[in-house]
């Protein structure tokens, strides 16, 4: 596994984010790595701005997914991997650090999934929404699409090629964001499309709170991606924070221990982007490669 120890930053808020492990899609072509930075980098800079301005953790992690979810070289929103059947059904969660989440599973009408996500949790009526409606949508003054939105001739030309077995299905690609603002609040928030050709209704670790995404005050935000069904038996995240909080670990050791523990015995891989109150961060691939963007000596950074 490679492990990126971050130090605590030099700003007073810190925004890590990753744009899926597995490392590129061969099959979405494009001329090397240079396009998958330029869209980590708009992302990065969108939640910079909302911190360097004063603003939320929680605000932050939005803004920066909603950029991967409009960039269709992201398995999430616009471009994200396709079910079986050709559609995108999105999954986003969002959680702030004292413990509020919201969550949507198999999304289809929002434009931006993390947003929705996001009207979940502020209504606090529900944490998980399945498909939310369109009437949802609109009640909550969010962007609405159709579903062909999503999809774009790259993705059906990949599922084609999973479906003649000429390619793997490959389970990567998910975007992920986790910050601590100048209030030492933490939050972290993750959209994806799941698993190329996956079957209609299945939901992966993304929008479980505490398997592929989770958030505590004083203890650190946590958003992964890889292989869902490991990340969500082993509850990945939180079992992250329980070694942080209960164990005192540090959060490079609670990540290494955690991956040993439920990722490796089950056969399966990805990485994780985490911070901890102070700023301080790690970012973490299992698999071949992983995609992030983070500020490091007040540097931004990404990682292909
Ligand atoms: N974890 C996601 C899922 O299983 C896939 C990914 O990270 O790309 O739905």
């Amino acid at each position: 596994m490679r492990l990126i120890e971050l130090p605590p930053p030099t700003t007073t808020w810190s925004l890590l984010l990753h744009g899926g492990a597995g490392g590129r899609v061969e099959e979405l072509a494009v001329a090397g790595d240079g396009p998958y930075a330029d869209g980590l980098r708009a992302a990065w800079r969108a939640g910079a701005a909302v911190l360097s301005a004063g603003g939320s953790a929680l605000d932050a992690v939005g803004a920066s997914v909603e950029v991967l979810e409009d960039d269709p070289l992201f398995n999430a929103g616009r471009g994200a991997a396709l079910t079986a059947a050709g559609t995108a059904e999105l999954d986003a969660c969002v959680m702030s650090g004292d413990g509020r989440a919201g969550a949507v599973a198999a999304s289809r009408h929002a434009r931006h999934p993390v947003a929705a996500a996001r009207r979940v949790r502020d209504e606090g009526r529900a944490v998980l929404l399945v498909d939310p409606p369109v009437g949802a949508v609109e009640r909550w003054g969010l962007e609405r699409v159709d579903g062909s939105w999503f999809v774009t001739p790259a993705r059906q030309q990949q599922l084609a090629r999973v479906t003649r077995r000429e390619l793997e299905p490959a389970r990567h690609g998910t975007v992920g964001a986790v910050a601590v603002d100048a209030s030492g609040h933490v939050a972290a928030a993750t959209s994806t499309g799941g698993m190329v050709g996956q079957s209609e209704g299945r939901v992966g670790d993304s929008p479980i709170v505490g398997a592929g995404t989770y958030a505590r005050d004083g203890v650190v935000a946590v958003s992964c991606t890889g292989e869902g069904e490991a990340f969500l038996q082993g509850l990945v995240a939180a079992d992250i924070a329980a070694r942080v909080r209960y164990l005192g670990a540090d959060l490079a050791t609670a990540v290494r221990d955690t991956v040993a523990a439920e990722l490796a015995p089950r056969g399966a891989s990805g990485g994780l982007v985490a911070v901890r109150p102070d700023g301080s961060g790690v970012v973490a691939h299992s698999s071949p490669a992983m995609y992030a963007a983070y500020a490091d000596g007040g540097r931004l950074v990404t990682l292909t």
